[in-house]
């Protein structure tokens, strides 16, 4: 008789390890308003550690120089350490180093793919790029629930191209309507392009279930997986999709660093979209021959020191275990689903307690503004996200124009989840 292996859930972190994890973040000891600071807004920036803000300093030290162009010993190392942040970084999302291309975040990454199927779509890229090309009668697929970032970039594309963009609409908890996938998405869409996990709700998307549906009708895909990689297990194999970006600050980083990454024959037949220096073979006055991925869309001085943090702040999740990171946070996410929806008054948004959310919740609270319960939040060093968390289409449909959002990070303790939800309890008779 043959056992079939089975794979032990993983264990959360328990509150000696995320003590001694909070002694290398020197921010988290601050006060804030006469208290504590209580940070729950790493869904919008997480905080850094001792090693990221360190890698940074030594890098601009020890090595600094322009990487992959200078005959000097010293831009020789700062290429060989740019390049190994290329190779750790990719590994982190099981990808190879060649399909890992550096951008300044999500926003610039999303901005690029966007770009280049333009660009394919006025007839440049050669016959490589055919596949790319939109025009009337195409559509592109987005979800109601998605960060302004996967969704303009798509609203320009199908302006500049005459294509048509189509959405896949949210129930009346904010959760993605997978049913009506069959409606929308047919054999003129060739682009969907949606959120791993969404930022407002925290719900976690059918990634399998789209892309099977996307693979019948020969659509690209494109993951949003800037609330996903810092926080959860992520293997592009696995996954399916063609594309997926995410943000370097977002995962223990600095700011302007984030990454797309590509299949390699994609990447290699999309046409540029920033040119100018580094990206190029040969150049006359008349044109340019490219480099292959990921320099054909790396034009420019490219953020080098913020890459090296990058795959240090990889390196950090990595020692923690990021199936233990995710655990933890999987059952804060429920403590705060569970805590906002038994309050009165509170409206929680997103999938139910007991069903599955990323380590992030939002809510409404009735006759009060967010900035206003933002505010309270503050007075007691609750650092929490007011406002659309640049997701309007999301709290229009909702019938809302903000709400507010509590996220955490491998840094948050139990502790912090109860006082923050001990302040909710507190917001609306203080208000009322
Ligand atoms: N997508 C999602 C789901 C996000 O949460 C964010 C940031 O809040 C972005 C995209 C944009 O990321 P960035 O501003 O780092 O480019």
């Amino acid at each position: 008789m043959t056992s079939t292996p089975s794979i032990a859930p993983a264990v959360p972190l328990d509150a000696t390890e995320i003590a001694a994890l909070r002694e290398r973040f020197p921010i988290l000891a601050r006060e804030m308003n006469g208290h504590p600071l209580v940070y729950l807004d790493s869904g919008a920036t997480s905080q850094r550690p001792i090693e990221v803000i360190d890698a940074e300093r030594d890098y601009a030290t020890h090595q600094n120089a322009a990487v992959h162009r200078g005959a000097h010993l010293l831009a020789a190392e700062a290429t060989e350490l740019f390049e190994d942040a290329r190779a750790t970084v990719a590994a982190f999302i099981g990808a190879d180093e060649r399909e890992l291309v550096w951008t300044s975040g999500a926003t610039a990454a999303l901005n690029l793919i966007a770009g280049a199927i333009g660009t394919a779509s006025a007839g440049l890229g050669g016959a490589a790029a055919e596949r790319f090309r939109l025009g009337p009668g195409d559509e592109i697929v987005v979800t109601e629930l998605e960060h302004h970032a996967n969704l303009i970039p798509w609203q320009q594309l199908a302006a500049r191209t005459g294509a048509t963009l189509r959405h896949l609409p949210v129930d009346d908890n904010g959760v993605l309507r997978l049913e009506a996938a069959g409606d929308v998405i047919s054999e003129r869409t060739r682009i969907i392009a949606f959120a791993h996990v969404s930022n407002v709700t925290g719900a976690i998307a059918p990634v399998s279930e789209l892309v099977a549906l996307a693979e019948r009708v020969g659509a690209l895909t494109v993951l949003d997986a800037c609330q996903s990689v810092p926080h959860l297990p992520v293997d592009v194999a696995s996954l399916g999709v063609d594309f997926l970006v995410f943000s370097g600050h977002k995962m223990l980083g600095p700011n302007g660093i984030g990454a797309l990454w590509g299949r390699r024959r994609l990447l290699d037949a999309l046409p540029p979209f920033l040119t100018g220096g580094s990206m190029i073979t040969t150049v006359t006055l008349d044109g340019a021959e490219f480099l292959p991925a990921p320099q054909r869309f790396e034009a420019g001085t490219q953020p080098v020191s913020q890459a090296i943090a990058l795959a240090s702040a990889v390196r950090f999740l990595q020692a923690v275990g990021m199936d233990r990171i995710h655990a933890t946070e999987a059952a804060y996410g429920q403590r705060l689903a569970a805590g906002l929806a038994a309050i009165p008054g509170i409206t929680l948004i997103g999938p139910p307690p007991g069903t599955p959310r990323a380590g992030l919740a939002s809510f409404d609270l009735a006759g009060v503004h967010a900035h206003d319960v933002g505010q309270f939040f503050d007075d007691r060093g609750i650092a929490v996200r007011v406002g659309h968390h640049c997701a309007q289409p999301l709290h229009r449909r909702l019938g809302l124009t903000a709400s507010t959002r509590a996220s955490s990070y491998l840094y948050t303790t139990e502790a912090e989840i109860d006082a923050f939800l001990d302040a909710a309890t507190l917001v609306g008779p203080f208000f009322g």
